[in-house]
């Protein structure tokens, strides 16, 4: 009996350190791919980012290339699907950069949780909505129609921007409904935007006009969103009119859009600085999809 329970016990050890093994090998490979990619690539989407992500234009050279990494890192970790269009190899690179910009004050960066990024190829209907949606986020994945998110980075000014909008909603999913990657910095100063952000989204929804597009009077999830389109497209005007949103904006994410080194506190990455397999990087997403309704 004594020897069967010490078999047992013995199998579970070793199935728990060859998953563990499993996992670390596979980070390994992962890095050295994205190094691969990156000393064979790296230059071809320099050019696409500068292309079409006004974010990455404006970064100082300091902190360019870890941008870029970290965007290799992202969409290596992700799965692309896409229906109803052909793949262009811009698509994951645009999409991850999407997320990249939105977490690049923050420590973990990978949504870990969301495996599967649906990339469709126009506004489409989602479950009994009326409306169509231009992107969602789900339990099972983070959905995005092509047109609209290349057509509003190309008109980076407006504070309409699918991308940001989803992967807002995507990184409070990961911090606030799963537990798989959050950031605790995040997921810990929440509290401190929404002092000052409550109020404001209260007085939105009592009628109240702000610099914000009146959606973001849907719900709190909603104003988040529309609050993080407005921050990076429209940084100098949002500074102006709501500067207490603005600069509680700054801190949860640790970066001012408005400065090109844009990164607010760079203690953390200095302790990673030189490491290529930022593998620990991780982060979260929302319970009901959380759309752009057109
Ligand atoms: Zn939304």
């Amino acid at each position: 009996m004594l020897t069967e329970i010490a078999l047992i016990i013995g199998l579970v050890i070793a199935v728990f350190l060859i998953a563990r093994l499993s996992r670390y090998i596979l980070k390994e490979v992962r890095a050295l791919k994205v190094i691969r990619i990156y000393d064979d690539r790296h230059w071809d989407f320099d050019h696409i980012l500068s292309q079409y992500n006004p974010y990455y234009k404006s970064l100082d050279d300091t902190v360019r290339d870890r941008f870029l990494r970290r965007v290799l890192h992202f969409m290596e970790d992700k799965e692309f699907e896409y229906i109803d269009l052909e793949k262009e190899e811009r698509m994951p690179l645009l999409i991850s950069a999407a997320a990249v910009q939105l977490t690049f004050g923050l420590e973990h960066y990978l949504l870990d949780y969301f495996k599967t990024i649906y990339i469709l190829r126009e506004n489409y209907r989602f479950g009994l909505y009326n409306m169509p949606f231009e992107g969602h986020v789900s339990e099972d994945g983070i959905y995005l129609s092509w047109a609209n998110f290349i057509r509003e980075f190309t008109d980076y000014s407006d504070g309409q921007n699918v991308g940001l909008h989803e992967m807002a909603h995507a990184l409070t999913y990961v911090n606030f409904t799963v537990d798989d990657g959050k950031d605790d910095t995040f997921h810990d100063k929440f509290k401190d935007f929404s002092e000052v952000a409550r109020p404001i989204f209260e007085r939105m929804q009592a009628g109240e006009s702000t610099i914000l597009d009146p959606y973001a009077a849907t719900n709190y999830q909603e104003f988040w969103a529309v609050s993080i389109e407005t921050f990076f497209e429209r940084a100098h005007a949002f500074k102006k009119q709501l500067p207490e949103l603005y600069t509680s904006l700054c801190s949860l994410l640790n970066q001012d859009p408005l400065t090109p080194r844009k990164i607010i506190d760079a203690t953390f990455l200095e302790e990673m600085a030189g490491t290529l397999s930022e593998t620990a990087l991780s982060s979260e997403v929302l319970p009901a999809p959380e759309g752009t309704q057109l």
